[in-house]
């Protein structure tokens, strides 16, 4: 590509909306360009990469057997209500009508479409298991559009799916979609990790998600420093340490004016924070509910959300939380709370003896509670988050927490969605079996701003090589006043192109500092100059991306040493 017939728009103000680098660096190197909230044109140069990232799920996909095809973007509403998902997903779900105001909607994921596909064209056994995949635009109305492409409310998904006669036969193409995700993550150069993952809003048995590993990310990961083990934090366990069960003291009431917080508490009763038992309420798909948790834990909102079984959960407005309790705030407690309260407790909160909580009135507080003498027990679950160093559930080993951009989640839906639906084919005795299914996705566009994330440095983007959009940035010095600099430009130019360099000729008529920043801040991997004074030598300037020097190379071993270079 020649840059003079290539649409470049860089920049060197970092645009003032964008939080994070990737989405600065996109913007700047004029990758996308922002149409409104969560939605973005790919530019000719952004477009190269998100390609590149098809082409290599692409391979990998089609490298384990699954299927390519292409299902419509808006989805008819009849199939979300045969799943029952029409009413249960939330405003995330672009609804809209057609002229003869029938219901449809933007799919968000196309688990209904695929489900309706696979039943009318799948009839016997001996046509299982089969993986179906495509790459295709999703529309989910984000409650908070940032990042960019990162979290964006338009983008594009690779969403596969698999079907199967038995659960042996999930678990073999689970097991090949994994492998080719690492595979696939492995082949774009990008440091990786795959986790235990929720469940979630989709359902199903298994799931793990790939995380991109960095600091910027949405996510939080539980690793294991010795086993295998780890999981996203809004599901990873631990063994964390408690205070020692003591004999039950007398419990008694204390005078705790103007106390609002459970540090003030600790330090008007001289207690730690693990002695103190803390009140939160919250608003359970409407209703309320008061969850128990250890004075020094902090209360995790999707632990919250399963154990529920809710479909939304948000903490109470103080006014709220005073109609539900009856108590005024900072004094919420397990004592004397109405009848008929939904209550729920952490288990590490409900092992803590003598402990301090609210005395459900004002400027009082409990010390020496003890479950069952004092209050009824509510029912008990993990709702805590771990902690960096606790110990493992798995192994005798701690727990690292690091930050992840999840870009891909695999899943083992089961038969949710058949069943549901009435997918079943017939077995080999005739039988009618409801088929069984996985779900597997891949964040295309996500996965452009999460490579940038791990590669960049203050000049720009690094793109790892597969992701590049272009391999090679040619640059002359001087080439619009020296014919010699210019031919040997246009000859390396074909080279290039012929040894499939993919090379990006900087043919402009501007100061090649200013051709070295645009290279740099694209990105692209190599760069090699023509100036006249090595041209009488023989010779051309080669750097890498990552280098501060320049190499010296002969003329005619450029191509070669760029192809070991790209390895
Ligand atoms: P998240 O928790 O980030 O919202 P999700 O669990 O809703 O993701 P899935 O339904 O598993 O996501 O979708 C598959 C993949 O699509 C995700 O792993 C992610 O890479 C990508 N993805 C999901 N939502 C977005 C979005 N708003 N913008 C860009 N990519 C997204
Ligand atoms: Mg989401």
């Amino acid at each position: 590509m020649r840059a003079t017939s290539f649409h470049l728009t860089t920049t060197k103000e970092t645009p003032a909306d964008a939080e994070i680098v990737s989405h600065q660096l996109m913007l700047r190197a004029g990758l996308t360009q922002k149409l409104g909230a969560g939605l973005y044109t790919w530019l000719p140069l952004g477009l190269r990469v998100l390609r590149n990232v098809e082409q290599a799920v692409r391979a990998e996909m089609d490298a384990i057997g699954a299927q390519e095809l292409l299902m419509p973007a808006i989805q008819p509403a009849e199939l979300w209500r045969e799943s029952g998902r029409w009413s249960k997903y939330g405003p995330e779900l672009l609804r809209l009508q057609d002229r003869h105001e029938r219901d449809f909607c933007f799919g968000p994921t196309h688990e209904e479409v695929i489900t309706d596909l696979v039943r009318r064209e799948v009839r016997s056994y001996r046509q299982l298991p089969a993986s179906y995949y495509q790459i295709q635009t999703k529309f989910r109305d984000e409650t908070r559009p940032r990042f960019g492409v990162m979290r964006a409310r338009e983008f594009v998904m690779k969403d596969a799916y698999s079907f199967h006669l038995d659960d042996a036969s999930l678990d073999a193409s689970y097991q090949a979609m994994r492998e080719a995700y690492a595979r696939i993550f492995q082949r774009l150069g990008l440091d990786f990790r795959a986790v235990r993952a929720d469940t979630g809003a989709i359902g199903g048995s298994m799931s793990e998600e790939f995380h991109v590993l960095a600091d910027s990310g949405e996510d939080e990961i539980a690793a294991c420093s010795h086993c295998a083990y780890a999981a996203n934090t809004e599901l990873a366990a631990s063994r964390p340490t408690s205070p020692d069960a003591d004999a039950p003291l007398p419990a008694s009431e204390a005078h705790t004016p103007g106390v609002q917080t459970v540090a003030e508490q600790a330090d008007s009763l001289g207690l730690p924070l693990e002695r103190i038992v803390k009140s939160v309420v919250v608003i359970a798909d409407g209703e309320p509910v008061v969850v128990f948790i250890a004075g020094d834990d902090e209360l995790n909102e999707a632990k919250l959300e399963r154990a529920l079984a809710a479909d939304a959960i948000r903490l109470a407005e103080p006014d709220e939380a005073q109609r539900a309790t009856g108590s005024p705030r900072g004094f919420i407690g397990p004592v004397g709370l109405p009848a008929g309260l939904r209550c729920v407790v952490d288990h590490r909160a409900a092992a803590i003896t003598n402990f301090s909580s609210g005395a459900n009135r004002a400027d009082y507080h409990w010390i020496n509670l003890n479950w069952g003498r004092d209050a009824e027990l509510p029912p008990t679950a993990d709702l805590r988050s771990v902690r960096e160093g606790e110990a493992c559930p798995d192994c005798d080993g701690t727990l690292t927490l690091t930050r992840g951009i999840e870009v891909g989640h695999i899943f083992k839906l089961g038969t949710g969605y058949s069943e549901a639906m009435e997918a079943s084919v017939l077995d080999e005795q005739g039988r009618e079996i409801t088929m069984t299914m996985g779900c597997y996705g891949i964040g295309i566009s996500r996965v452009v701003a999460a490579a940038i994330e791990q590669n960049h440095d203050e000049r720009g983007i690094i793109w790892p090589q597969p992701l590049a959009p272009f391999h090679v940035a040619l640059v002359t010095i001087n080439g619009h006043k020296s014919q010699a600099v210019a031919d040997a430009a246009e000859t390396l130019y074909e080279r290039l192109q012929q040894a499939g360099m993919a090379p990006f000729y900087d043919d402009r008529p501007a100061r090649p500092g200013v051709k070295f920043a645009d290279a740099e801040l694209i990105g692209i991997p190599h760069r090699v100059v023509v100036a006249e004074r090595g041209l009488e030598a023989g010779t051309l300037e080669y750097r890498d991306r990552r280098a501060s020097d320049n190499e010296i190379i002969a003329f005619d071993d450029i191509i070669e040493h760029l192809r070991e270079r790209m390895g």
